[in-house]
């Protein structure tokens, strides 16, 4: 059986002293046994995430990566830089970045590449925009998104978590319905399985509007082996009542 996996995406947000305090709570209150549990900051707070996080059970990530191993790459941070704050994980292809930043299914796919190769676990995140949902193109959507990945990983895929966030469910209060989860994370499951020969080895979350009052409902699905929570995780009491919700 799968641990469930809670990720906070903190996203743009934070300051040295609102971090801090944030970070104290959920070291003081999180309990372990109900699922793991895992910060991705802003580069700038890595070290903070690393420092304050360190002696709890509690991992920390990053919310981007290059895809190059190092050089002339101006504001670029590398995957060996992140493992030299014990990041654990690193998220790859968030829809923010496919949107504001142009990411390709290749670059993220190299991005996720770059990550393995470190030593990273990278979430590697597929969603349909609502334009996409409404033409019935979801499935083909989110299965090229996972396929580009899987080609370019290869025999790695198995180390992958995937998070289907779904774009017209990011930051809008308006989540996905358990059934649409539910036949998402069935296909996405498939096709991992298709690839790796194992159908239990990948974590699968969903993202989208994650909050203490959907989370029990969400995270209870077969196929969903955690969340990525954006806005609900720069609050400790809903991302700890978010954590409870996947009390095995
Ligand atoms: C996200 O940013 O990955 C996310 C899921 O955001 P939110 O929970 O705010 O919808």
């Amino acid at each position: 059986m799968r641990k469930k996996l809670i990720v906070g995406n903190w996203k743009m947000n934070g300051s040295l002293q609102t971090n801090q305090v944030l970070l104290a709570s959920l070291c003081q209150a999180f309990d372990p046994a109900n699922a793991d549990l895992a910060i991705c900051g802003s580069t700038p707070y890595l070290s903070q995430l690393q420092t304050c996080l360190s002696a709890s059970s509690i991992e920390w990530g990053a919310q981007d990566v290059s895809s190059h191993e190092s050089g002339a790459f101006t504001g670029e941070v590398s995957a060996s830089m992140l493992k030299d704050f014990a990041c654990r994980f690193v998220i790859v292809g968030h829809s923010e970045r496919r949107q504001y930043q142009g990411e390709s299914d290749d670059l993220v796919a190299a991005k996720a590449q770059r990550a393995l190769a470190a030593g990273l676990t990278p979430i590697v995140c597929v969603g349909e925009t609502a334009r996409d949902r409404e033409a019935g193109r979801t499935e083909f959507v989110v299965k090229r998104q996972l396929s580009a990945v899987i080609h370019a990983v290869g025999h790695c895929t198995s180390e992958l978590i995937v998070a289907y966030e779904p774009v017209w469910a990011i930051g809008t209060g308006e989540h996905a319905s358990a059934e649409q989860v539910q036949s998402v994370h069935r296909v996405l499951r498939a096709q991992l399985q298709a690839a790796t020969g194992h159908s239990d080895r990948n974590r699968i979350l969903y993202g989208g509007s994650v909050s203490p009052s959907n989370a029990a409902e969400l995270l209870t699905l077969s196929d969903v082996d955690g969340a990525l929570v954006g806005g609900a995780s720069r609050d400790a009491h809903q991302l700890l009542s978010i954590v409870s919700a996947c009390r095995p």
